[in-house]
């Protein structure tokens, strides 16, 4: 049974049979203590890089890479004991740039987004990200979308990222929603995939023009001699306009342009 306890001591590894482990930067935020202190991982036989980061608590897709002695390594690399590993969280562009731990993302950004996570489902959506939502999913269903379409898990489960199923995701840190989007935003390097008014925010079907004609007995009598143009969510058929919803979407458009790292 793999073992770690916080020491400064490189002794600690060796007389152990383990190896030492220092997680940097926002991997520290899956401890409650013993931030980017060196950890001592014991093991018996030999466990993979991925094993024992996952073992300690870290969840690969947070992952942006691992040096031995800087030297990065994947997460098959097999360990010996008596090592130091050095691990650091993914930054900047990392979706996009292939690397020890994975191939890059293609394509624009897809999400299947756990439950409990509504409201940062339908703020993706409304900044026109395709951003699969229910509060009825199961880990399993979750992790099989995430293989099959190939999507970005978000979510605030730690256990559920360290299926093997899951490439892409991440720990949603913050339970406000205000600060949930913006770390999203960050954490993919999302911004310039920004699309507003692309998706319905209620069903995440595509929004299309639709003509104003066709509109006349779906929507209130003062809405449609005020508003000149309409669009349609093709999934649901739910009609939108730019009033009110759209002010506010605006607004939270361009909050979301700069960055407040
Ligand atoms: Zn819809």
């Amino acid at each position: 049974m793999p073992c770690f306890a916080a020491s400064s001591e490189t002794e600690d590894a060796n007389t152990r049979g383990g190896a030492i482990f220092l997680f940097h930067g926002r991997l520290n935020d899956f401890f409650k203590s013993s931030r980017e202190k060196p950890l001592v991982y014991t093991f018996k036989n030999h466990p993979t890089v991925k094993h024992a980061v996952e073992s300690i608590g870290v969840p690969h897709p947070e992952v942006g890479s691992v040096l031995i002695e800087e030297k990065e390594v994947g997460f098959s690399h097999l360990l010996k004991g008596g090592e130091r590993f050095d691990v650091f969280p993914v930054t900047g562009n990392w979706l996009y740039r292939d690397s020890s731990l994975r191939h890059h993302y293609r394509g624009r950004p897809r999400f299947v987004i756990d439950v409990h996570l509504g409201t940062l489902a339908r703020r993706l959506r409304l900044l026109g990200f395709d951003a699969l939502y229910s509060n009825q999913y199961h880990d399993h269903e979750i992790a099989l979308c995430a293989s099959s379409e190939r999507r970005i898990v978000l979510t605030r489960d730690i256990n559920l990222l360290m299926w093997c199923d899951i490439v892409y995701g991440c720990w949603v840190r913050s339970q406000d929603p205000d600060r949930q989007l913006p770390d999203v935003l960050d954490h993919f390097a999302l911004r310039p995939w920004i699309q507003p008014f692309h998706r319905c925010t209620v069903c995440n079907g595509r929004i299309e023009h639709v003509e104003r004609a066709d509109v006349r007995d779906v929507v209130k009598p003062e809405i449609w001699e005020y508003y000149r143009k309409f669009y349609r969510c093709s999934s649901c058929g739910r009609i939108y306009w730019k009033g009110t919803h759209f002010q506010r979407m605006e607004q939270l458009v361009s909050s979301c342009a700069v960055t407040d790292r």
